[in-house]
């Protein structure tokens, strides 16, 4: 089937809709995007999303060219138009076309490229994977400083997601100075002794907007939360371990660099944790 895609203001089947060769989403990985999954047919934390758009844009200096209004029609569009019930809408604003190559940014009256299209993902929320869990193994972190702002430039993950099929696994964690940053595409968990560990926020790491979701519903099923830097040691050692992402919700992870993790299947928190997400995030989906 034919998507149907914006771009630019404008709704078009997918083979029709273009970007310029001089766009700097292209040639300079300058743009910025957003993932937001879709459940029963409707939006999940949409309003995050948006908020961490603006804060991308203006990380940037990039003008965000979209009311979050008409950002919200235009995802509800999408979904309709391509009879989403479970799916995620990808989003992505770059610093547009200037006539040229040229590393300086182009002048200010430069329109931005926004473009948006759907991915049809049936069985998205009953996942097989959630039930049996996920292997990761654990590589250098070799991304730039800013991971704080949700960049187009996903090449070195895309390595890491590489090199995690090559040793047989799903995904691959990161590490710098000794401690887990987080996943090729999602936040890094581990619960010891019934408390949920992960990293606090900085410019180290992506401000999941599940793992702000998640860390709110676990603190209100008072369940004990800690925000720290671990090891991929600590991890192999933990009862537990789960990653989270707007595309997997909480996916439990079951083994590390080949050593199993707590039992080495999900785990009770993860479990539940994933069930409270999926639950409270359908209740106020948009
Ligand atoms: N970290 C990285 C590096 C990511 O790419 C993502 C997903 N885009 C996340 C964390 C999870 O963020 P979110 O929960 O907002 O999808």
């Amino acid at each position: 089937m034919t998507r149907t895609v914006y771009v630019n203001g404008k709704y078009l089947p997918e083979n029709e809709a273009t970007v310029s060769i001089f766009d700097r989403g292209f040639l300079f990985a300058d743009g910025v995007y957003e993932v937001t999954s879709v459940l029963d047919g409707k939006l999940i934390d949409f309003d995050g999303h948006a908020r961490r758009l603006a804060r991308s844009l203006g990380e940037l200096g990039m003008r965000n060219p979209i009311a979050t209004e008409d950002l919200l029609e235009v995802h509800r569009e999408l979904v309709r138009a391509n009879s989403i019930v479970e799916g995620l809408i990808y989003l992505q604003i770059t610093r547009g076309a200037a006539a040229d190559r040229d590393f300086a940014y182009p002048c200010e009256d430069t329109p931005p490229t926004i473009v948006l299209f759907t991915q049809n993902k049936p069985g998205l929320a009953d996942s097989p994977m959630a039930k049996t869990g996920i292997k990761v193994i654990s590589i250098e972190d070799q991304r730039w400083a800013r991971r704080d702002i949700k960049t187009v430039q996903l090449l070195y993950p895309s390595m890491g997601k590489m090199m995690a099929k090559a040793a047989g696994c799903d995904d691959a964690w990161m590490v710098e100075d000794g401690a887990v940053t987080e996943g090729t595409s999602n936040n890094a968990y581990i619960v010891k002794g019934g408390k949920i560990i992960t990293r606090h926020l900085s410019n180290d790491i992506l401000h999941g907007i599940t793992r702000a979701a998640v860390l709110r519903f676990a603190r209100e099923a008072q369940m004990e939360v800690e925000e720290r830097a671990f090891t991929v040691a600590e991890a192999q050692d933990a009862d537990e371990a789960f990653f989270t992402s707007a595309s997997a919700f909480v996916m439990p992870v079951v083994e590390l660099d080949g050593a199993a993790i707590g039992t080495g299947a999900p785990g009770p928190v993860a479990t539940r944790l994933r069930e409270i997400y999926l639950d409270e995030s359908r209740q106020v989906a948009i």
